[in-house]
């Protein structure tokens, strides 16, 4: 008897669960498609609000545990140019969002060996010294990764990723992370550092983020070409220990040639771009 209830309440709860992934599922386009024509609906259970406001406060932590290591923005001279770069691309950002030069940006340069770059949802980005002195970028190369970052925020790949942890049952509770406060917007936040740093995105989010990232350096009058010599970078070094980068941006089939492709597609944007 005891075993009946049991179970009726567990499957009474299991319903409840998956009624109210139901009831929050919606489907959305988060972009424009932009001259490189990314389109895909995205299902998302959690809305951006929520999802910004505990990325956020992942943000907040990871910026102050770096501070703590004083291993924040120790260079001012590195800084600026990191900054100056994302400012470029920042206002390129309009093609795909309207909304998107006016989002509270932001982007602090982390002291560390690592080959590393990242972005939290609503484009809150980190470079690690690692990236920029090891495979001695070039602007080029760095507008192409900063790029690829900020085209996971603009196509809110963190919030896709995040629902879909939510909608296979693994963080049903961050559901009620309404205003990213509370104990369920802290584990929303967890969650979020997790997939930033212990999680790999998809092929299918790296293709985009590639493509989109392609086209917003080349409207911020970066050779959109410099993509490909950042990946080549990127695999040639570390050698036995591959840089922390590729953990979480695997790469989709056929890299090189869809980026070779994508920006000799944007290379009109780039020439008018410098033209100005
Ligand atoms: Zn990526």
């Amino acid at each position: 008897m005891n075993d009946l209830i049991r179970r009726f309440v567990f499957v009474t709860m299991l319903l409840a669960a998956v009624l109210l992934v139901l009831a929050a599922c919606q489907t959305v386009q988060t972009t424009q498609p932009g001259a490189v024509g990314v389109e895909r609906k995205q299902t998302m259970v959690l809305t951006s609000n929520q999802v910004n406001r505990s990325a956020s406060l992942a943000y907040q932590q990871e910026m102050k545990k770096a501070a703590g290591k004083s291993a924040l923005n120790r260079n001012p001279a590195q800084v600026s140019r990191v900054r100056a770069v994302a400012q470029r691309l920042i206002g390129a950002s309009g093609a795909f969002r309207v909304d998107a030069p006016g989002w509270p940006w932001e982007v602090n340069v982390v002291t560390s060996d690592e080959i590393n770059a990242w972005v939290m949802p609503g484009g809150k980005m980190a470079v690690y010294t690692g990236l920029l002195e090891r495979l001695r970028l070039t602007d080029d190369e760095l507008a192409a990764v900063m790029g690829h970052e900020m085209a996971h925020a603009l196509r809110e790949h963190g919030r896709e990723r995040a629902s879909q942890a939510v909608a296979q049952g693994v963080a049903i509770s961050v559901i009620g992370a309404a205003v990213g406060a509370g104990e369920a917007g802290m584990e929303l936040a967890q969650l979020i550092t997790d997939l930033t740093f212990n999680l790999p995105n998809s092929r299918e989010h790296e293709r985009e983020a590639d493509r989109i990232g392609v086209e917003l350096a080349a409207r911020a009058g970066y050779d959109p070409r410099a993509a490909i010599t950042l990946w080549q970078k990127m695999a040639q070094a570390g050698g036995a220990r591959p840089p922390q980068f590729l953990s979480t941006h695997p790469s989709p089939e056929n890299r090189t040639r869809d980026l070779q492709d994508y920006s000799a597609r944007v290379m009109p944007l780039y020439e008018s771009a410098r033209r100005r």
